[in-house]
């Protein structure tokens, strides 16, 4: 079994890290001469309360303490990004050789793995999950290459709204030698534990969430990964030093207080998911509402395209994915407040060919 250490690239683990100035010093009481800040405070602040004038905690500590007890894991175990999106990137460059090495991913998955792929000339294994949007660890063992250093799993999966078998994802586990990425981004919505825990006991494991779905702070761009000590070790070394913005750290903070609400929107969302996959299935043109564990339903139609553009006509906006391997005829809609969804089956019911 390969090491995390040799698993990363050569250039990464021999590079010698950038050392910000708040990486020595953060104590905003000290006089801080030192990173050419501007001392007499912000221009056009809104929050007093706020230091935004200084450059934030590059590390997010008092963030990191607050949600490894919500997460019931170490501070250790977590790094957290500018978004998911930095986390896949950050991932891919610190093991992927370009124009060399693979990563591995299931289809239909959710895009950017692929894009971050190609953005850094990395190829992309892709294995087709089957006709219920199930993963088979042995078709997907059997695809992979010695090239091959990640495989990413999205579960509960994007577009097609399943989890994936956890028997399935825990062989990949056992039997991949190299790093294996979870995208939880809509785990709450799925009543499942997640692997978060697994972390421990599997080193090369990382499992990403996000604030940008059940948190409801897709604007202030962060996402989580929890995973190894060995392995955030890599990630901080290659991500910018200030990743993660002041107005940022202090929302989600903000967010941490409010933990308990998440339970209220997590059952508003399945309720009103229930009353539009069960609406959007009595329709005539409809074929299938696939089931779904997250907060969107993948509605297989008749004319996909054609429902679309009356949707558009109507001020409403799916995402149409027809041309999608595997979800062919499939439009992907957001669960939306009872107004909204109400809104979507009107215009639907009264949808001709
Ligand atoms: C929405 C989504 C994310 C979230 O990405 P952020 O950059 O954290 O906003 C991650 N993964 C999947 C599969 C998603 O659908």
């Amino acid at each position: 079994m390969r090491s995390i250490d040799e698993l990363v690239r050569k250039n990464i683990r021999d590079l010698k890290p950038y050392t910000s100035a708040r990486e020595q010093y953060m104590d905003y009481t000290l006089t801080l001469m030192d990173a050419n800040e501007n001392p007499w405070g912000a221009i056009g602040t809104i929050d007093n309360h706020q230091v935004l004038n200084r450059y934030p905690d590059p590390y997010q500590r008092t963030l990191k303490q607050k949600l490894a007890e919500v997460k019931n894991v170490s501070e250790e175990q977590i790094f957290l990004g500018n978004g998911s999106d930095e986390l896949i990137d950050l991932l891919i460059r610190i093991f992927c050789e370009p124009g060399k090495d693979m990563i591995a991913t299931t289809n239909p998955t959710y895009g950017m793995y692929r894009v971050s792929a190609a953005i850094n000339d990395v190829a992309v294994k892709e294995v087709n999950l089957d006709a219920s949007y199930q993963l088979s660890a042995s078709t997907l063992l059997d695809a992979i290459s010695p090239e091959t250093k990640i495989i990413f799993l999205c579960s509960p999966n994007n577009p097609t709204g399943n989890l994936l078998d956890p028997t399935e994802i825990t062989r990949v586990l056992e039997n991949f030698d190299g790093i294996v990425v979870i995208d939880e981004a809509y785990i709450e919505f799925s009543g499942s534990e997640g692997f978060v825990q697994e972390c421990r006991r599997y080193p090369k494991l990382v499992v990403m969430q996000t604030f940008s779905k059940a948190w409801g702070l897709a604007g202030i761009r962060l996402g989580v990964g929890y995973t190894s000590e060995r392995l955030i070790h890599y990630l901080n070394r290659v991500k910018p030093p200030y990743n993660v913005n002041q107005l940022t750290q202090k929302q989600a903070l903000g967010a941490m207080e409010a933990v308990h609400e998440i339970n209220m929107l997590v059952a508003k969302v399945k309720n009103a998911r229930d009353f539009l996959s069960r609406e959007i299935s009595q329709l005539e043109f409809v074929e299938k509402v696939y089931p779904s564990d997250a907060n969107f339903i993948l509605v297989k139609m008749l004319e996909a395209k054609a429902v679309f553009n009356v949707l558009i006509e109507n001020q409403i906006v799916v995402r149409d994915r027809s041309n999608v391997t595997l979800c062919e005829g499939c439009l992907r809609i957001t669960i939306g407040t009872e107004e909204e969804n109400t809104r979507l089956v009107d215009v639907l019911k009264r949808f001709k060919s």
